[in-house]
């Protein structure tokens, strides 16, 4: 119903193409009338989609939030998840090594007998390797003593 300028009172549509306003009186022609209204109508209606734009965004910037938690919590299961299923399945590895180890060392001698030159490699690589990491560890523990010795020196020396 289209209201009146003047007052915001609904307007009355006359016989003539005119509209009145039952509290002030005025009369408009229908066309200004309607077209007034329209204008209206139509800011009325961008301030609403404004503010349902701002609604929907608001909602919007929850969800994402909501969702950066939500993804969160998702991938901590998962990791867990995934750890349990890791720990589940050297367990597995564990218990079928425990069940089948006559077996399995068998394969693996024979592979071994089979594949000598590849394999004594193999052991000698670990051999030397170890060897400079037990030297690097024997130094430090030499350092140490020397450490210890040195301060004990000192103490027997000054007190
Ligand atoms: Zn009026």
């Amino acid at each position: 119903m289209p209201t009146c300028p003047n007052c915001g009172f609904e307007l009355v549509l006359l016989n003539r193409p005119k509209y009145k306003c039952s509290l002030c009186s005025k009369l408009y022609p229908q066309q200004q009338v309607e077209s007034y209204n329209f204008r209206n109508w139509n800011k009325k209606q961008k301030e609403n989609d404004l503010h349902n734009l701002k609604l929907e965004e608001k909602k919007m910037n929850k969800l994402i939030q909501e969702n950066k938690t939500l993804k969160a919590f998702r991938f901590l299961f998962n990791e867990r998840r995934i750890k349990q299923s890791i720990e589940k399945k050297l367990q597995r590895k564990q218990e079928y090594y425990f069940k089948n180890k006559q077996i399995i060392n068998l394969k693996r001698d024979i592979r071994r007998q089979n594949n000598l030159e590849v394999y004594n490699k193999m052991r000698k690589n670990w051999r030397d390797k170890n060897l400079e990491t037990m030297r690097i560890y024997g130094q430090i523990q030499h350092y140490r003593s020397r450490q210890k010795a040195l301060a004990l020196q000192y103490l027997k020396n000054n007190y």
